[in-house]
């Protein structure tokens, strides 16, 4: 296991934020996460950072960072395909990894930053898509021992594991299809993405039942609201970017500026999507 005691975290966060400080932990082998999760029974799990802000931590972080050496592999099964593939993946080399070998049914991931275990962990999609009937099981580290589990997935969140958990493998039921077809699929939603020319974390709140959190800061006067350099984007009122410095305490400053507009302007009460270490 590999350890920094008090370090600047700021590099393993998409949205940068200039004050996240903490110690951090990079397990090199399974058996470094089940130790840890006996040896630390409160900690902050990362994955690609792409959905946090954090600021100086209290909790001791543990990253999936280094952990290497198990390869993703595929095996057919009852006329589908069934991946296997470690949590630390990005969803880059997953969607890679549809287009070579032909799969069909996660190519919604291409353009989504971060690793497979978050994505898992937070059923990320583009609207209207979801992991369900995807993840036929994870294999998790909780409080010292390794489990496994089938899922279910709600919006944006996994359901049937009791946090904190480790997810550090994934099977994944695919269909076959023709290279070139994926490839299409892929390259469709990739082209819908929203081009960010700033460090951000996506989503700053989830979308309350029926409504469109976008639409509703939108009409509250947030598009481009800022505190110091944390905003939320001109193009996109409810993305959350970084626009130079912005320290943690902006960006929490920033989120309830924001909710308090949509609860003045609409009572409705917006969650945070994205996740605010402290
Ligand atoms: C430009 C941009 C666009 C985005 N677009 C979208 C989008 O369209 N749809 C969408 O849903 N999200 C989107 N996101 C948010 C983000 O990319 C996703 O939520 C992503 O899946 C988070 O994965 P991660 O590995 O970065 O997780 P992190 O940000 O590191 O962690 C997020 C949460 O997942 C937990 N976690 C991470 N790894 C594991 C694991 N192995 N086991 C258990 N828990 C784990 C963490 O503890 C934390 O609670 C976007 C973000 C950015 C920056």
């Amino acid at each position: 296991m590999k350890y920094r005691k008090a370090a600047s975290l700021t590099s393993f966060f998409t949205i940068r934020p200039r004050d996240a400080w903490g110690e951090i932990f990079f397990p090199e082998s399974v058996d470094d996460v089940v130790r840890f999760t006996v040896e630390h029974r409160s900690f902050h799990l990362l994955g690609g950072g792409s959905n946090v802000v954090a600021g100086k931590l209290s909790r001791p972080v543990l990253s999936l960072r280094f952990l290497e050496g198990e390869s993703t592999t595929h095996r057919e099964e009852d006329g589908s395909v069934v991946v296997s593939m470690p949590a630390w993946a990005r969803t880059a080399q997953l969607v890679d990894y549809l287009v070579v070998n032909g799969l069909s049914g996660l190519e919604f991931m291409a353009g989504i930053p971060g690793t497979v275990g978050g994505a898992i962990a937070g059923n990320a999609a583009p609207k209207g898509h979801s992991w369900e009937g995807v993840v036929r099981s994870v294999l998790y580290v909780k409080g010292g021992s390794v489990l496994t589990a089938t899922p279910q997935f709600a919006y944006r969140s996994m359901r049937g594991i009791e946090p904190p958990f480790v997810i550090l493998f994934a099977e994944l039921v695919l269909a076959k299809e023709r290279p070139a077809v994926v490839k299409k699929k892929v390259a469709g939603y990739a082209a819908k993405r929203l081009a960010i020319p700033y460090p951000s974390a996506g989503s700053l709140f989830r979308n309350p039942a029926g409504a469109s959190a976008g639409e509703l800061l939108d009409t509250a006067g947030c598009k481009g609201l800022a505190v110091g350099d944390a905003a939320l984007y001109e193009q996109h009122a409810n993305i959350v970017i970084n626009r130079g410095k912005a320290a943690y305490a902006d960006f929490v400053a920033l989120r309830d500026e924001a909710a308090a507009r949509v609860w003045k302007r609409h009572k409705v009460k917006l969650e945070s999507e994205v996740k605010f270490w402290e």
